[in-house]
């Protein structure tokens, strides 16, 4: 345990469109993902976490950061944040997804992969990292990779498939991101990464129903001051179970749910409003 008004850890979720839950093998096998399995091996790996219908990124984003199916009638995770007095910013998404964040580059939601808007979102969550405690960073270009895939007639694992080194270039802006939090919040920090839907053989994700594997099961993975080191959850979750774990990392009054068996119990924050401190 930390002192009662230990100062709140940084913590960074990171969307990642459209990888499904095998690349973290296989891709890893043929052209190594260090950084993913740098997060796995210091964190959590839940290893049975569903997304659900429809299969479409602006219905499951909703999804994901409010914790609710109805999506539209709930707080997103920077609402619930903010409210408990801490600060947050959304990047790279549509601005109803960022709604209720102190700073939300909604302006940086560009699906055109030639500006290499990943590597521009990640450095504006990079930049405005020192400023607030929680924020959302969305990356498309492993999506729009399958979707070439998909456009070509090509399977996502064949030969010369870009899909594959959208996920290594992820790898690698997942690596830099890690280094920036740990120079500018060494020890207090959470990485996040989730994906909110797979991918068939072929590049697709909005044909799919829930007994599509390749598309319903989606990799999470965790790392930092709040959870356990090489910690294996085999449970079965769905995507909207963790937006309540991560406001939990801030507000012990909400159920871990999710990050239950993978968390380490921290002491109330110091922007926590007073009524919770022990
Ligand atoms: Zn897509």
């Amino acid at each position: 345990m930390t002192s009662a008004n230990a100062p709140a850890p940084k913590t960074v979720l990171v969307l990642i469109d459209g990888v499904r839950y095998d690349a973290l093998h296989k891709v890893n096998d043929w052209v190594g993902l260090p950084n993913l399995w740098r997060i796995v091996n210091d964190g959590a790996l839940w290893r049975n976490v569903y997304t659900l219908e429809p299969y479409l990124t602006n219905h499951i984003t909703q999804k994901i950061l409010t914790g609710h199916e109805n999506y539209t009638q709930n707080y997103t995770i920077f609402q619930r944040l903010e409210y408990l007095g801490f600060r947050t910013a959304s990047v790279g998404t549509n601005p109803w997804d960022g709604r209720g964040a102190r700073f939300n580059f909604d302006n940086l939601y560009d699906k055109n992969h030639k500006y290499l808007s990943d590597d521009v979102r990640i450095d504006a969550a990079c930049k405005i990292l020192p400023q607030v405690d929680f924020v959302y960073v969305y990356t498309v270009e492993t999506d729009e990779y399958a979707h070439v895939c998909r456009d070509g007639r090509r399977h996502v694992y064949s030969w010369e498939s870009p899909y594959i080194w959208a996920i290594k270039r992820t790898d690698d802006r997942l690596g830099r991101l890690r280094g920036w939090l740990d120079k500018i919040a060494p020890g207090n920090y959470n990485l996040i990464a989730i994906a909110d839907h797979g991918m068939t053989d072929n590049g697709r994700h909005s044909v799919a129903t829930w007994t599509t594997e390749v598309v319903t099961h989606v990799p999470v993975l965790a790392c930092g001051v709040n959870f356990k080191r090489g910690w294996k959850i085999d449970r079965r979750f769905h995507v909207t179970d963790l937006a309540h774990a991560i406001v939990n990392l801030y507000d012990p009054r909400v159920p871990a749910h999710m990050f239950n068996d993978a968390i380490v119990r921290q002491a109330t924050h110091e922007r926590a409003p007073s009524s919770v401190t022990a």
